[in-house]
């Protein structure tokens, strides 16, 4: 494990990705050749929190996921399981870095279609609506991803805000918190992880791919299954070139 004092100064070694859906996860833990562990000082126990670790190309690799909930058997996506075992993660590992990758609903006014992954710039949240001064802005949490100009240029992302809800349809009042959160890309994890990564001052990046256009006239839930397979396999060639270009890099570079 690095000290805090040497986080930022040397070489990358421990990177955290943190995936909400199975389906998204398992094409990475087959490339990265992770193996999944229940050692419980990491969580613990009657959790559904899932842990995959590896060692790949030197990098300490950790992938987890909040798993399925315990009375329905569904994933658990959303603001509340992501920011616990973010914590949870965070605490046992104490990463370098924290990768939250997953799928998106994309806006094509902002130029976003089925497919494309992004790099995101910013997060915020859209339904925290709180009408008071300055808890106003407290429930929008708006606050940037570690800044990784390079990584972007060199792998040539497309770059956008996401904001986050914890609804994967949109109601209007959403819609206009996410039109002035001035937002690319939706989904139902990303502001939260990135509660806890600023919590505890752990540099934190969010690539999102675009499994349904929000503003189409597809119905969502129908265009994200259809699209999920073909999108999630995106996804993970993003995240293998992402994690290969960190590789032997401070965090600095990035
Ligand atoms: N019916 C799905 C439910 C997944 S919820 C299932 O079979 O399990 C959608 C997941 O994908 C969340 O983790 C969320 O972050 C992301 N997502 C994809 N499109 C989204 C959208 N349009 N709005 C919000 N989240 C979206």
């Amino acid at each position: 494990l690095i000290a805090d004092s040497e986080r930022g100064g040397g070489t990358i070694s421990d990177i955290l990705i943190v995936i909400a859906m199975h389906t998204e996860a398992l094409p990475l833990v087959d490339k990265f050749n992770l193996v999944e562990r229940h050692d419980d000082y990491v969580f613990p126990k009657g959790v559904p929190w899932l842990w995959y670790y590896g060692d790949y190309k030197g990098l300490k690799i950790n992938i987890v996921c909040p798993g399925k909930d315990k009375k329905l058997g569904v994933d658990s996506v959303g603001t509340v399981s992501s920011s616990l075992v973010t914590y949870a993660a965070i605490q046992a590992l104490k990463p370098d870095l924290i990768i939250n990758a997953g799928t998106a609903g994309g806006f094509k006014a902002k130029d976003a279609s089925i497919g494309d992954v992004f790099l995101v710039s910013d997060v915020a949240f859209h339904d925290r609506r709180i009408p008071i001064p300055v808890f106003d802005s407290y429930g929008v949490g708006a606050c940037q991803a570690f800044f990784t100009p390079n990584l972007a240029k060199d792998l040539n992302f497309k770059v956008g805000k996401l904001s986050t809800g914890d609804s994967l349809d949109m109601t209007p009042q959403d819609e206009a918190a996410i039109l002035s959160n001035d937002a690319t890309v939706k989904d139902m994890e990303g502001a939260a992880v990135a509660y806890v990564a600023d919590l505890f001052q752990i540099p934190a990046i969010f690539i999102k791919a675009v499994t349904d256009i929000v503003d189409g006239n597809k119905p969502t839930a129908e265009e994200f299954l259809q699209n999920l397979v073909t999108v999630a396999a995106a996804l993970d060639l993003a995240i293998t070139r992402v994690v290969d270009y960190m590789d032997g890099k401070r965090l600095s570079e990035l």
